[in-house]
């Protein structure tokens, strides 16, 4: 081992959930080190944000950059079906105040990720990219650290009696205990690509989302960008996406342009700037979200299929949050997985109702334009929900949507593990 160093709480990974978290940690006075696989900035997808990301970039001091950043300003979303026909645009101005919730943006994450980044440093955490954790270490059933190898192949151990876990969908501990759950409902495939000169709308509107469906419930994301770039990509169930036996991402999403006439249209005009991506299997969640010494936030924790835009909001909703228990478990000198029952309840409340409505969508015998037609009085708590609004009761809502399909039951998991572990072990890593 070339070092040891002890901190009072270790951060595995960068992201905006690791950074979220790091920055409210330092801000209370804790020594906090953040360990970042990557050099810094970075590529990654995701990148609509959602109204109610607000609260969480405000608690972190980010508005203003946010405010002054490039990033294209999004008020609204619409829906167009597979003939080109688009909905009237929801505006969240419409129900939330203008300069607060109701605006918010489309971001480039290799630049937004930078930010969150600074912020943590400027907080005073001590944050370390090209550092890749390769072990957890666990002494008398608690975890108190990880060893981490840096961009020589060096390995240092860092020993502290809080780990958080913010590796996003590599899930570092999720993976190494076995604790990931998929969701078979939810196995769809991602396709996606970046274009540039595409036609693009102007004034409040050019930063609109916009989901375009294509036959058999899949849809196509198109988010407009700075720069003149938009991020475009599609999603369906596997089989019909790689039907014929396609497998090229490139050929997959060139063969479903023209099953959405808005998306070809507006595509019809650009080029496409790089790369094609594809992504499979992605919607799990952790069996546990804390043990002794652990606290599992971000993708680490959940990842939820895409089509609200929900996972930064939630990632940066969820930073914050397992830092303030962090901070209260290490005031208290007890950072015992039961400690963190009531962040666990709260984050599994917000994935839950979002996944409700993520099942609906699915659903071809739902369309929420007829739940609100028949149920008027349900369109603010669709709206809130959709916004990630995530805090209030949603059952009435649910009950509605069950006049039309099955709405899922609570995942029994995701909660504190109940029992110490009691094995003194080191999880290795074949990472
Ligand atoms: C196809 C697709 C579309 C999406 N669209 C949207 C969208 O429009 N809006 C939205 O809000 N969300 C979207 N998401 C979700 C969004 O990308 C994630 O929810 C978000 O990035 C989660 O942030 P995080 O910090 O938890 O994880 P990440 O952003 O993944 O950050 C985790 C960090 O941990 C680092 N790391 C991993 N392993 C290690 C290790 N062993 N050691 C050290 N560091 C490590 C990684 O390098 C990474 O920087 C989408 C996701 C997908 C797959």
């Amino acid at each position: 081992m070339k070092s040891i160093e002890t901190f009072d709480c270790v951060v595995i990974g960068g992201g905006p959930a690791g950074c979220s978290a790091a920055t409210i940690l330092a801000g209370h006075g804790h020594r906090v080190l953040v360990l970042e696989r990557e050099r810094f900035p970075r590529y990654h997808v995701g990148e609509s944000l959602i109204p109610f990301t607000y609260p969480s970039l405000d608690r972190l001091g980010l508005v203003p950059l946010m405010r002054q950043s490039g990033f294209v300003k999004k008020y609204s979303v619409q829906f167009v079906a597979p003939s080109g026909r688009a909905s009237q645009p929801f505006y969240f101005y419409e129900r939330y105040d203008r300069e607060t919730i109701a605006q918010t943006w489309q971001v480039l994450r290799s630049e937004f990720d930078q930010i969150l980044m600074n912020r943590a440093r400027d907080a005073g955490a001590d944050v370390r990219e090209e550092h890749k954790v390769v072990e957890l270490l666990r002494e008398n059933g608690k975890y108190v650290g990880v060893v981490a190898t840096d961009r020589d192949g060096e390995r240092h151990e860092f020993r502290a009696p809080v780990t958080i876990d913010a590796s996003g969908r590599d899930a570092v501990v999720a993976t190494r205990n076995a604790w990931r759950r998929g969701d078979p409902k939810l196995n769809k495939v991602a396709v996606w690509t970046y274009y540039e000169g595409s036609q693009r709308d102007s004034g409040v509107d050019e930063g609109q989302t916009t989901v375009a469906f294509i036959p058999d419930k899949g849809w196509f994301w198109h988010i407009p960008q700075h720069n003149d770039r938009v991020s475009v990509g599609v999603v369906a169930d596997g089989k019909y996406l790689t039907r014929d036996g396609l497998k090229d991402p490139k050929a997959i999403f060139e063969r479903e342009i023209p099953s959405n006439k808005w998306i070809q249209d507006r595509l019809s005009t650009g080029r496409c700037t790089g790369e094609y991506w594809l992504t499979a299997e992605y919607t799990f969640r952790s069996e546990y979200c804390a043990d002794d010494g652990l606290v599992l936030v971000g993708d680490a924790y959940g990842f939820l299929d895409p089509v609200f835009s929900s996972g930064l909001m939630l990632a940066l909703k969820s930073g914050v949050a397992g830092a303030d228990a962090v901070h209260q478990a290490l005031k208290a000198g007890d950072c015992s997985a039961a400690r963190f029952q009531d962040y666990a309840g709260m984050m599994h409340r917000s994935i839950e109702n979002m996944r409700k409505l993520v099942y609906a969508f699915y659903d071809p015998k739902v369309s929420f334009r007829s739940v609100t037609d028949r149920f008027p009085e349900m369109n603010a708590a669709l709206t809130d929900c959709l916004s990630g609004d995530m805090e209030k009761d949603y059952s009435a809502l649910h009950r509605a949507l069950s006049e039309w399909t099955d709405v899922p039951d609570d995942l029994p998991f995701g909660h504190p593990r109940p029992e110490p572990a009691g094995v003194a072990v080191a999880v290795d890593s074949k990472g």
